[in-house]
């Protein structure tokens, strides 16, 4: 078939990969330059099962309502006229209960799990360059409490197969040593030794330059402006450069799905919610980071990409605003410096903003959805880049009418 992916994100090049794997002839089409130049360039980059709990849990209600009144650096919830914002909202507050946190993050768990999988085979089968280190996340805790919190809420991961070490102050020090200067911050850690972290951007960009050089074709600078509709089949894509015909599309344009799709007739509840992150040089400073960290006080997550840290952090209500001001960056990078103070060159940090695509129940949308010709994968918040692989494979699975080789009871609308 011929199969035309909407978004050059690392959802829409996975899948064009995974496409091209089936034999089929595949199209992504992005409006920037080069692929991965949106939500997937400047993300944290971690591959993170042990990561899957969703944000709509039981607390998140009493944290929307304090972020109104106090300037919290990790949520920032305010009001605007955008009508969306409230049903989203509302759909989320109805996700926020115990029994659905659990389902929905097992599902997650599940998800992320495969998707570690197969990009493990991708990685197998294919010579990817994206500074890649599997050594694991350091999720860390400041005080007692919250590491025993963290401790019990991981039970839940390590029923569905995740592994999990508990790391005294001095353990977490001896797996990375460059974290010596901040050990009396840092009560204690959960290790997840198979998570891992990479740039995805880099990786994303090498798996198009892949599928290009086996035939396929990726249109970048070219802006979707509409789905024509013909026989209650979608019947072509309107662009800027002309109309694009395909026999299947996949719906991958991240936070802006909504958009297009609601113009035939598809209302799907994806919020941008925007995240900001630092991309700092090392430059021959001789404690960076070796081991990837959440520092699960401040809601920060620091990754090492070979020569550059990541440090990314905050979740804001601000629609489809990507702006950003020095001051957003402020406290993560306090947070960065105190815990690596010879890390990097902290003042020649590079800034950027993103949006995360999120749904109510921070799982992805997958599958054919009012047109049958149109699959969705899109909504996958903020693990995108953990989740794409799988999602990918799952989606290629799903327009071959292939079964997928997890249950997807619960991951399809
Ligand atoms: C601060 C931050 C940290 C994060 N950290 C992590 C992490 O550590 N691990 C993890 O797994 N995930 C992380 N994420 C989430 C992850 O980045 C996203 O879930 C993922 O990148 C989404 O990929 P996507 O392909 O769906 O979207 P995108 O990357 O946004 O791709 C969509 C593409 O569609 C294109 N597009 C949109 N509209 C049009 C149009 N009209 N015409 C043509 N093209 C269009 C865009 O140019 C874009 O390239 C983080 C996100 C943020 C913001």
């Amino acid at each position: 078939m011929k199969v035309i992916v909407l978004g050059g994100g690392v959802v829409g090049v996975t899948t064009a990969y995974q496409l091209q794997r089936d034999g089929h002839d595949v199209t992504v089409v992005d409006r920037q330059s080069v692929v991965a130049g949106e939500t997937s360039w400047g993300n944290a980059g971690m591959v993170a099962p042990g990561h899957s709990f969703v944000w709509s849990s039981p607390k998140a209600p009493m944290i929307l309502l304090k972020s109104l009144v106090q300037k919290d650096q990790a949520l920032r919830f305010k009001f605007s006229a955008d009508p969306k914002l409230y049903t989203w909202s509302w759909l989320f507050l109805m996700e926020c209960n115990a029994q659905k946190a659990r389902r929905n993050t097992l599902l997650k768990h599940r998800l992320a799990a495969y998707s570690q999988s197969v990009l493990q085979d991708v990685i197998k089968t294919e010579s990817v360059s994206y500074d890649r280190n599997d050594r694991g996340i350091i999720y860390f805790h400041r005080s007692q409490e919250a590491l025993d919190r963290g401790v019990a809420q991981m039970k839940l991961l390590e029923s569905d197969g995740q592994i999990i070490k508990v790391l005294s102050r001095n353990e977490v020090v001896a797996l990375d040593p460059s974290l010596t200067s901040a050990k009396d911050e840092i009560v204690g850690a959960i290790h997840c030794p198979t998570d891992e972290t990479g740039d995805p951007a880099k990786f994303t960009r090498a798996l198009a330059d892949i599928i290009v050089s086996r035939g396929a074709t990726v249109l970048t600078e070219t802006n979707i402006q509409g789905l024509d509709v013909a026989g209650g089949q979608i019947a072509g894509v309107r662009t800027n450069k002309g109309v694009l015909k395909g026999d299947a599309y996949v719906l991958a344009l991240g936070s802006y799905s909504p958009i297009l799709a609601r113009q035939i007739g598809i209302a799907l509840p994806i919020y941008p919610v925007k995240g900001y992150s630092l991309t700092v040089p090392i430059e021959g400073h001789a404690h960076a980071p070796n081991v990837a960290v959440v520092d699960e006080h401040n809601l920060v997550a620091i990754s090492r990409f070979g020569d550059r840290i990541r440090v990314t952090a905050t979740a804001e209500f601000a629609g489809y605003d990507t702006t950003h001001k020095p001051s957003d960056f402020t406290f993560m990078k306090r947070v960065t410096q105190e815990l690596y103070p010879d890390g990097g060159n902290y003042g020649r940090a590079e800034m950027w903003a993103g949006l995360r695509p999120m749904t109510p129940n921070n799982l992805p949308f997958f599958g054919q959805k009012k047109y049958p010709n149109l699959f969705l994968n899109t909504g996958h918040g903020h693990i995108g880049w953990t989740m794409s692989h799988g999602s990918a494979r799952i989606t290629a699975d799903l327009i071959a009418r292939r079964t997928p080789e997890i249950p997807m009871e619960g991951l399809l609308a």
